[in-house]
């Protein structure tokens, strides 16, 4: 079968890649640099494809970046996919460049407060997660992304005085531009190995085999392909997550409800307020925990960047964007409130409700208030300090948890001890966003299923989210996947 053709008769392969981001993308590259025969199946076309019909036709020969503005604000359409996957479609920015820090905070059973890191709870060590961002950062420069610019600062000491936890670890950036180099570079480099990368393949089944391997179903736009393979790498990020939760169900995949989600709201005001925050770091992590226990953080900080939003589970999400050659006069932050649900309540359902109930209020649009009016003050006349072009301009306090409009706002008392006027009464407030969604999948340390040789890496792994968490977690199923075939290719050579 060719890349192209379209067959019901099963295409033999070793290993099946679902999903062509960072995770999938660097799990198919360890394979095939290991010798595997890998088949990739991308429902979404190459990058430059996946720019939506109507972004096209307003493009009028601007190049991609100068096109992100329309993009990225038309709510029905989605830049999350196609090979590249959600974030390298435009300029991001990854973590932990020097070394990896833990970022998060919970609280432990004894009151104190414990820092972790998400990548070193899913693979049971922070040694190995330390490794593996190694690795994903010495093969994205190997692959043509020009490494970061060292950055000097000092860390402002005040930090640490006023939240619980402060990680200043240094990012490197990304521009949408150095991505299109390292995908391509890539893309060819999985083929030159005698891998497929098959766009517009959509995975739509996922069956084990009696005596193991599996079959995968995709749809394509000239029919049904199926394929037959040891071993199958999901990840399918966010928009995944409908699927993730099918399949699991209908193959007895051994999971649960996530009892354990993010949701927030994004912070946005002119750029030179926020400026004092991103002195030397560029995305701080600044936390404390609530009345609850519960951890409220910032991240993705979006210095001269944008808030976008996306459609996702009939309603929209936000997210942050970053605009590194053509820095805006705004920047925004995320700030994520970790809500432990109890038990018998699905956070998926729960996540998709909160955004369903900001969208109903906000007639399908996501909503924007000021800081002041979220704080219940007087409101000022004069336009609202937001990036976004599509929205609903309200009162978050009538769709938002109560819960939520505090932490925002002891988030926002804080950030103005830091530094006053960080965070001006005129900064805007927009929501839902929406992280950590997935049911909690039983996964090993290198992320295989309860259904041996089926893995779920990235943020389709529901244990971490980010690029290069992504792409480390990809290559700890791929070096499973070949410690396995090694292991059995001895256990036959013995046998014979
Ligand atoms: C606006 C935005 C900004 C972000 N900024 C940053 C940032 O600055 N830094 C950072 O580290 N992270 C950032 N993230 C998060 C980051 O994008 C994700 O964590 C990361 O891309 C996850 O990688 P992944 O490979 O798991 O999934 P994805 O990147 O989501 O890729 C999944 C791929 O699978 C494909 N797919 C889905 N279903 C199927 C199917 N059934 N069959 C075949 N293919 C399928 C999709 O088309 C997609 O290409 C951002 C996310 C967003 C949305």
């Amino acid at each position: 079968m060719s890349d192209t053709d379209t067959d019901t008769t099963p295409a033999r392969t070793d290993a099946v890649v679902i999903g062509g981001g960072p995770a999938g993308l660097f799990a198919a590259l360890t394979l095939v640099r290991a010798g595997r025969r890998v088949a990739l199946l991308e429902a979404g076309g190459d990058m430059r494809e996946s720019l939506c019909s109507r972004l096209v036709a307003r493009m009028d020969g601007r190049s991609v970046r100068d096109a992100e503005k329309f993009r990225l604000q038309c709510p029905r359409c989605t830049c999350l996919t196609g090979l590249g996957g959600a974030a390298f479609h435009f300029d991001t920015n990854l973590g932990y460049i020097s070394s990896l820090t833990r970022s998060k905070i919970e609280s432990a059973p004894d009151g104190t407060v414990r820092s972790y890191s998400g990548l070193e709870r899913a693979l049971g060590s922070f040694d190995r997660a330390e490794e593996l961002i190694a690795e994903a950062y010495r093969t994205l420069y190997e692959l043509g992304l020009p490494p970061a610019e060292p950055v000097h600062a000092e860390r402002d000491a005040s930090f640490g005085a006023i939240f619980q936890h402060v990680d200043t670890a240094l990012s490197q950036s990304v521009t949408v531009d150095d991505s299109l180099v390292v995908i391509a570079r890539l893309k060819t480099e999985l083929e030159e190995n005698g891998g497929r990368v098959l766009l517009h393949h959509r995975a739509e089944d996922v069956e084990p085999l009696d005596g193991g391997g599996f079959e995968v179903r995709a749809a394509t736009p000239g029919g049904p392909a199926v394929f037959r393979a040891d071993d199958v790498v999901v990840g399918v990020g966010k928009l995944g997550l409908p699927w993730v939760r099918e399949l699991i169900g209908r193959i007895g995949v051994r999971h649960r409800p996530s009892r354990r989600v993010d949701l927030g709201v994004r912070l946005e005001t002119r750029r030179e307020d926020l400026a004092r925050l991103l002195d030397g770091c560029h995305n701080p992590k600044l936390s404390f925990l609530n009345e609850e226990g519960h951890s409220v953080r910032t991240f993705c900080v979006c210095g001269g960047g944008r808030v976008m939003q996306y459609g996702f589970l009939n309603a929209v999400a936000l997210d942050g964007q970053h605009c590194l050659n053509q820095p805006t006069s705004k920047s925004n932050l995320g700030v994520l409130t970790t809500i432990d649900l109890p038990e018998g309540t699905d956070g998926t359902e729960y996540a998709a409700a909160f955004a369903a109930r900001v969208a109903d209020y906000g007639r399908g649009l996501p909503v924007v208030s000021t800081v002041d009016q979220l704080a219940g003050r007087p409101v000022p006349e004069g336009p609202l300090t937001t990036s976004l072009i599509n929205y609903h301009h309200g009162d978050l306090r009538e769709c938002l948890p109560p819960s939520l409009v505090r932490d925002v706002l002891a988030m926002v008392e804080r950030l103005n001890a830091l530094h006053p006027g960080l965070v001006p009464g005129t900064a805007t407030v927009a929501a839902p966003v929406v992280e950590r969604l997935f049911p909690d999948i039983e996964l090993s340390g290198d992320l295989e299923s309860s259904v041996p040789g089926l893995y779920f890496v990235g943020d389709s792994s529901s244990k971490i989210i980010g690029i290069t968490y992504g792409a480390a977690t990809g290559m700890a199923a791929a070096r499973s996947v070949l410690r396995r075939r090694a292991g059995m290719a001895t256990v036959t050579g013995g046998d014979q």
